[in-house]
């Protein structure tokens, strides 16, 4: 039943402030948020295996509790088209991880549905030692890094909320169809907002949520990479 208290016990039992993807994602899916079809798999065969059920293209990715940044680790394989560039692809991750970190403990290598590229947002919560959890809306790439071009809401927050923290942003004439870019589903984005606002009020030891990013799409929206840190 309740898959996120289930995760949240379990990390706290080990001793890990950090979900590993597979585990944020798990709880993603249970607050009705969007993510890429995903599988762990413990070795080659499985991976093809899993990126047949999939299908291609697929991306690859290291799971494990000591690699936090997983592009920095090399830990990232995009457009996997067919069984032996996976099957590369997944040698090649676990080698860049052991150069990166040699004592990291791997759990296995993601296999995950490639979503198909387009404007990209960011979703995130912190718990504000102030305010309390506090829920964050912005664009990706230099929109956030260099423009600073994010809103922050006190949680929880209603639609009318979100679509104030989606329509006041700077940058919105991107995600509103500006010039020959397709307007993303802004309705989608909303959902995804009330729906961390909600996880993060229901799950008090959630410290921060990053959802980073996520794809607006002309219909609906993908979250692509998940984490959460636990107080
Ligand atoms: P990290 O943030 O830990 O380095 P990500 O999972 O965000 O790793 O992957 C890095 C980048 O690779 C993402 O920002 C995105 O551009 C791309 N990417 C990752 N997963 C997918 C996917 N399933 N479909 C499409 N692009 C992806
Ligand atoms: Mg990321």
């Amino acid at each position: 039943m309740n898959q996120t208290a289930k995760i949240i016990n379990q990390a706290k039992k080990e001793g890990r402030k950090t979900l590993l993807e597979t585990e944020a994602k798990t709880i993603c899916i249970e607050y009705g948020i969007p993510v890429t079809k995903f599988n762990l798999s413990k070795n080659e065969n499985e991976a093809a295996v899993q990126a047949n059920q999939i299908g291609y293209p697929v991306v690859l990715k290291i799971v494990s509790p000591d690699i936090i940044h997983k592009s920095d680790a090399g830990g990232v394989i995009v457009n996997l088209k067919t069984p032996e560039e996976v099957s590369i692809a997944y040698k090649k991750i676990l080698e860049n991880a052991k150069k990166y970190k040699p004592d990291a403990k791997i759990i296995g290598v993601l296999i995950q549905e490639m979503a198909p590229q387009s404007t990209e947002v960011i979703v995130g919560a912190i718990k504000d030692p102030q305010f309390g959890q506090t829920v964050m809306f912005g664009l990706g790439g230099i929109f956030v890094e260099l423009l600073k071009d994010v809103n922050f809401r006190i949680a929880p927050i209603n639609a009318e909320d979100a679509k104030e923290m989606i329509t006041q942003l700077k940058a919105f004439p991107l995600l509103n169809g500006y010039r020959n870019t397709t307007p993303a589903d802004i309705n989608a984005l909303i959902e995804i907002l009330c729906s961390v606002s909600c996880l993060v009020m229901k799950n008090p030891e959630i410290k921060e949520l990053d959802l980073n990013p996520v794809m607006a799409y002309p219909k609906g929206a993908k979250t692509v990479d998940a984490r959460i840190i636990l107080e």
